[in-house]
């Protein structure tokens, strides 16, 4: 007897629809699969078998030929096991052929029957619900990621002999109704608030603009000067999730494992902190599934290297790609992939090896050695940098005046209000921040009168700036217009913004003199 069921495979974050057929016939007992199986694939064959076996279906001594088309897709990844165990059962005739065929199934099988999660239950989901099946049966640890699906009823099940009892019409799986809501409530906090954090106004107003423009910002500054807490303080004012970019990011960490029960999506925006041991795969993604990588689950939020310059040249440069094009490619046998990298990226560092640099007091370095320590970043990435900071030294946790400190709530409103702001200015366009501005759009939207484009004519000369640095100091005006309200760029803009991407000129290559106020 002959059956099919369908399944589907990753390639990178997406699915792909693949049909597992199943033949038994006459002649020497054998059970083979083919089309293009990697080993993972492969050794489906034994685990099946026993799994089966395990479940009450006998084998019978046939002729078994299993097939997984389309035969130019290289099948990955132990989801296979279900729906060949289904087909199988199936051809055995102990499921009607009828029911097989209007399902997606995809799960991992144990040996004694348990099917166990699997990674992108998530984009094999939605593959299902676009390939227009009603409905899809996966492992019940994967059933609340993929209930994010609309239009699709999810079945849940926990054992193969519970998947044959459902598809033979004995028991009831009622379909799992968007269980990730339950999740929504867990509003994980924000670790730091901005009102706990003395003084420190123009780090802090660099951070309120680096999140307001999805910019890159540089803090740098002596041990102890609050880097980490400022970094800490910046996830408690970023906007909320759109759906879509929920859809994606959970998407991303459906395929790289890291959903459970307890966090079945991703409703809040990422905020990673590889520190800095990590290995360059881990951080760019890869590996024998090509995982993604730290890059990639920073996807919409916020990327924060703590000691920068501690990190290997390798993975620094891996970011130069990512933060100009907000993807990252790679490629394994052959494949290349592209995952998303839209990420804002929080550097932090001491300006030397001791710290103290350039209190020439307390610094125990040579110039030489400054100079050493802070070339560990490339130009190219320094340049990346749209925002860069000093610390003030440290006040030892004492408010210097009787003001009181702005708090997350207060700055969050500015931020969302200066997001609202480029949302409706982009909605026709194909971008949504001002660090995505480049060619015609930058032209279109930072259109400069003619005082205000003299002016940064001559602050890209005096900072000495490339091309790249130029357009980044206009992005950065660009917001700093949005916080203050204002369509047009003003001089006070641009004149803000080139003080954040003189304080880099401050420490690597000096220019005598810096930019002064005209
Ligand atoms: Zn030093």
């Amino acid at each position: 007897m002959y059956s099919k069921v369908y399944s589907a495979g990753l390639t990178g974050l997406e699915a792909q629809k693949i049909l597992v057929e199943a033949d038994v016939s006459g002649g020497l007992p054998s059970f083979q699969m083919v089309g293009l199986l990697a080993s993972a694939v492969k050794e489906a064959r034994e685990r099946v078998r026993i799994s089966l076996q395990n479940s009450g279906v006998v084998f019978p001594p046939k002729r078994i030929t299993v097939n997984l088309s389309p035969a130019d897709i290289r099948k990955d990844g132990s989801g296979f096991d279900l729906p060949i165990a289904i087909s199988l059962t199936a051809a055995f005739g102990m499921i009607p052929i009828s029911y097989t065929e209007q399902m997606a199934f995809a799960g991992e099988l144990s040996l004694d029957g348990r099917i166990h999660g699997i990674h992108g239950a998530l984009p094999i989901a939605i593959v299902a619900r676009e390939s227009g099946f009603s409905s899809v049966m996966l492992p019940a640890a994967n059933v609340a990621e993929a209930s994010f699906v609309e239009g699709i009823q999810v079945i849940g099940v926990h054992t193969l002999k519970e998947a044959i009892a459902f598809l033979r019409g004995e028991i009831a799986i009622p379909p799992a109704k968007g269980d990730w809501e339950k999740t929504r409530g867990k509003m994980q906090l924000p670790e730091v608030d901005f009102s706990e954090i003395c003084g420190q106004k123009t780090a802090k107003k660099a951070a309120e603009t680096a999140v307001a423009g999805a910019h890159n910002l540089l803090m740098i500054g002596a041990p102890g000067t609050g880097k980490t807490m400022l970094a800490r303080a910046v996830a408690g004012i970023m906007p909320p999730l759109s759906r879509k970019e929920m859809l994606e990011l959970t998407k991303i960490y459906s395929v790289a494992g890291q959903l459970d029960e307890t966090m079945p999506v991703i409703v809040h925006r990422p905020f990673r902190a590889p520190h800095h041991s990590i290995s360059p795969a881990a951080f760019s993604g890869g590996g024998s599934k090509v995982v993604p990588g730290e890059i990639t689950l920073a996807q919409n939020g916020v990327l924060f290297l703590d000691e920068l310059p501690e990190f290997s040249r390798t993975t620094l440069e891996m970011l130069r790609q990512p933060m100009e094009e907000g993807k990252i490619h790679l490629s394994r046998l052959g494949h290349s992939f592209e995952y998303p990298a839209k990420m804002m990226v929080i550097g932090a560092m001491n300006p030397c090896r001791c710290g103290f640099y350039p209190d020439m007091q307390k610094c125990r370095c040579t110039p030489a050695q400054v100079q050493s320590y802070l070339s560990r970043l490339s130009e190219p990435l320094l340049d990346r940098m749209d925002l860069c900071v000093e610390m003030e030294k440290g006040t030892f946790g004492l408010p210097e005046t009787q003001e009181k400190e702005e708090n997350s709530d207060q700055i969050r409103s500015r931020v969302l209000a200066a997001r609202e702001r480029q949302e409706r200015r982009y909605l026709r366009e194909s971008i949504c921040y001002n660090s995505e501005l480049d060619g015609k759009l930058m032209e279109k939207y930072c259109l400069l009168r003619k005082g205000e484009k003299l002016l940064w004519q001559e602050l890209c000369e005096q900072l000495e700036l490339s091309a790249r640095g130029a357009k980044r100091l206009l992005r950065v005006a660009r917001t700093l217009a949005d916080l203050a309200e204002q369509e047009q760029i003003r001089e006070e803009d641009l004149f803000e913004a080139s003080l954040y991407k003189g304080i880099s000129r401050k420490y690597w290559n000096p220019v005598p003199g810096g930019a002064q106020r005209r």
